[in-house]
């Protein structure tokens, strides 16, 4: 049992009453701490020292109330470099008795704790594969951030102005921008393409490259929808580059994906940023192309043969007017892109029907990707 320390009242301030004073309050700490050696002493110890109400730390101030006025700087000092002092000691020993239980209770015998080993996620797994396969194209990977600016967004890639798709309805704004102009609100990216132009202010032509990455819109989440996904796109800039050039190059693309058993079929579509535009679907590797599965009618592919995969095109000219100065001279240079959506590629490559089980962290069902 440890005799209690009190803070004494103080009457000389000579600098050696001082050292004394100060080498009796640290000695105090440290026998009292010696005999600290469970939680709840410790949690005693703690207050007595450290509460803000009565704790001894608190008392201590009175030396500095009672000095005399000549010397109150210097008592203060003390007192501050000794508040500091006695803290490390309480927190080290409160940290001590927190981390370990008393040697003797260490059974050497009991098996040590396993942590579960995880799985890369279906959807890493899938973009890491087309990522794979482009890069083996000559394509890079490059990233942007996913909170952007309208200008990014739909203005630098050639979305008018009354777009739907710049409605709140359709894309998720950052609350509280009313009073800025259009261009400059910030949204949650609704597609990578962003990346692309940053990219070209960055780095003028020849370009490969390949953007991926989260991508969100106002969307309630349902077995096919959510209102955070996943996207690919690519972007091929050149001084001949040919739609006969986007063909081969995705046609090479899926049959490395799916199998080289896949056909590909490109038919006309429309998106702002590309002219022309195509929507390609590949034959679909699961009934392969029949619309059958024996006697069932396929349901991935709606009995067509034919799977929907992704959107492209030829870029727009009016796109490369925002980075002309770049070397980006649309009377120069052709360029194809493409987008595809990574989690419904990978909903085909695993067979399942429901999006969310990708985002509800059930380990059960992520497990099986292992
Ligand atoms: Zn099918």
């Amino acid at each position: 049992m440890v005799a209690l320390y009190k803070v004494p009242k103080l009457s000389d301030f000579s600098p050696q009453a001082l050292d004394r004073h100060v080498a009796e309050l640290l000695a105090a700490v440290e026998a009292e701490a010696a005999a600290v050696k469970t939680s709840d002493t410790r949690k005693a110890f703690r207050d007595r020292w450290l509460a803000r109400k009565g704790g001894i730390l608190t008392q201590v101030n009175e030396w500095l109330r009672s000095a005399p006025k000549d010397i109150k700087p210097e008592v203060g000092r003390r007192v501050n470099q000794l508040k500091l002092e006695v803290e490390k000691r309480v927190e080290f020993k409160a940290q001590q008795v927190g981390k370990a239980a008393p040697e003797s209770s260490i059974d050497i015998s009991l098996p040590g704790i396993r942590r579960p080993i995880g799985a890369e996620h279906p959807i890493t797994r899938t973009m890491e594969e087309i990522v794979q396969v482009f890069a083996r194209l000559g394509y890079s990977l490059v990233e942007g951030p996913i909170v952007e600016s309208d200008y990014y967004n739909f203005e630098a890639l050639n979305f008018p102005l009354d777009h739907p798709a710049r409605d709140t309805q359709d894309t998720l704004f950052l609350a509280n921008q009313e009073g800025k102009p259009a261009r400059e609100r910030l949204l949650l990216r609704t597609h990578t393409s962003p990346v692309q132009i940053r990219t070209m202010e960055k780095v003028g032509p020849p370009l490969r490259i390949l953007a991926a990455g989260k991508v969100h819109r106002n969307d309630p989440p349902d077995a096919s929808h959510s209102p955070m996904f996943h996207q690919i796109e690519g972007l091929a800039v050149d001084s001949d580059i040919t739609f006969g050039d986007l063909k081969g190059t995705l046609d090479h693309a899926m049959k490395a994906l799916f199998g080289s058993q896949v056909k590909t079929s490109f038919r006309p579509s429309f998106f702002p940023f590309t002219e022309p535009s195509a929507e390609m679907f590949v034959s679909c590797f699961i009934c392969g192309g029949t619309g059958r599965r024996g006697e069932e009618p396929c349901r991935p592919c709606k009995r067509t043969g034919w799977i929907e995969i992704l959107g492209c095109g030829m870029v727009d000219p009016n796109v490369f007017e925002f980075v002309k100065q770049r070397g980006y001279d649309p009377e120069k240079i052709s360029a194809f892109a493409f987008g595809m959506g990574v989690d419904r590629i990978a909903m085909l490559k695993f067979g399942l029907d429901d999006l969310q089980l990708f985002f509800q962290g059930d380990l059960r069902f992520l497990e099986q990707f292992k």
